[in-house]
């Protein structure tokens, strides 16, 4: 595995960084998960954009232009040999003191790792998966817009711990307002009456570029997406349920906190989304 660090590629063993760089001291940093199938990057453009816009929200200058960080992040594919697999690429702050003042550090840092992908287990994408509801908010847009996908993930990780000690992979978390936001990495979907819907993303959403891809294939299967406002009741009386992300693809979901949704196994609907979606990254 040959890691990219500031300008130069690494073996795994050398790829080291500062630990005055802080990323690792406040997660003050940015970054993207991107597949790789049959060689290609998946949706190359829309990562860069997102990292950028990310960057932005942080107000962090990343040292390159997106042409270039393009560029780059084929050479890292191409250098790896990787035909599938998951490319994590990070932008932190960079080196600085120990005080957070980011005005301390010089120069932000890239790093892509090109890695083979870990997935859910097959029997979920067959059978769907059961997951539940999370006691933990979702940090609301006055303290920090979840559109940033930011290298700090607590309130996730929190939500992690609770999916793993009710003895699910994964969990779905509502604001404070009680409104359906996301999973702790993976976008929520219903269909009802033949609609789909999935929460807008200033419920506290990632604008997911898997999500986007849904709401594509749904539009084309005349299911007429909407990106609108979701309560632990219309995710309980769902006739269909689906998370999407980088990682899952789509993933259908069969329970939520016990309760079964529609037929209690993936429904007609998300199930042709899956085939679309294989298509897509055929
Ligand atoms: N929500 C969160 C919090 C995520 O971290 C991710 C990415 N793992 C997603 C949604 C899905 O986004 P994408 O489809 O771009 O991977």
């Amino acid at each position: 595995m040959k890691i990219y660090i500031d300008g130069q590629f690494y073996d795994e063993c050398d790829a080291k960084i500062s630990v005055f760089d802080h990323g690792l001291l406040y997660g003050d940093g940015v970054f993207e998960g991107i597949r790789i199938y049959n060689g290609k990057i998946f949706k190359l453009d829309e990562h860069v954009i997102r990292l950028y816009e990310s960057a932005k929200g942080l107000n962090l200058e990343i040292g390159m232009t997106q042409e270039e960080m393009r560029k780059l992040l084929i050479e890292a594919v191409e250098i790896n040999k990787k035909n599938d697999g998951y490319i994590r690429l990070i932008v932190t702050r960079g080196d600085g003191d120990l005080g957070l003042d980011p005005a301390n550090c010089k120069k932000s840092k890239v790093i892509i790792i090109v890695a083979d992908i870990k997935l859910y287990p097959e029997e979920y994408y067959l059978n769907g998966i059961s997951i539940v509801t999370s006691s933990y908010r979702r940090i609301p847009n006055e303290c920090f817009d979840l559109r940033i996908k930011s290298l700090n993930y607590l309130n996730n990780i929190l939500a992690k711990i609770e999916a793993r000690n009710n003895n699910c992979l994964e969990c779905v978390m509502m604001n404070t307002e009680g409104y359906v936001a996301e999973c702790t990495g993976d976008n929520i979907f219903i269909i009802k009456n033949g609609v789909m819907k999935t929460p807008a993303t200033y419920y506290g959403a990632l604008e997911g570029i898997t999500r986007e891809v849904a709401l594509e294939l749904g539009r084309k299967n005349g299911l007429n997406p909407q990106e609108t406002a979701l309560t632990r009741f219309d995710l309980y009386n769902a006739d269909e349920c689906f998370m999407t992300g980088t990682a899952a693809e789509i993933i259908p979901v069969i329970k939520i906190d016990n309760v079964v949704i529609g037929e209690g196994k993936p429904g007609l609907h998300t199930r042709k989304l899956i085939e679309d979606f294989k298509e897509l990254t055929k």
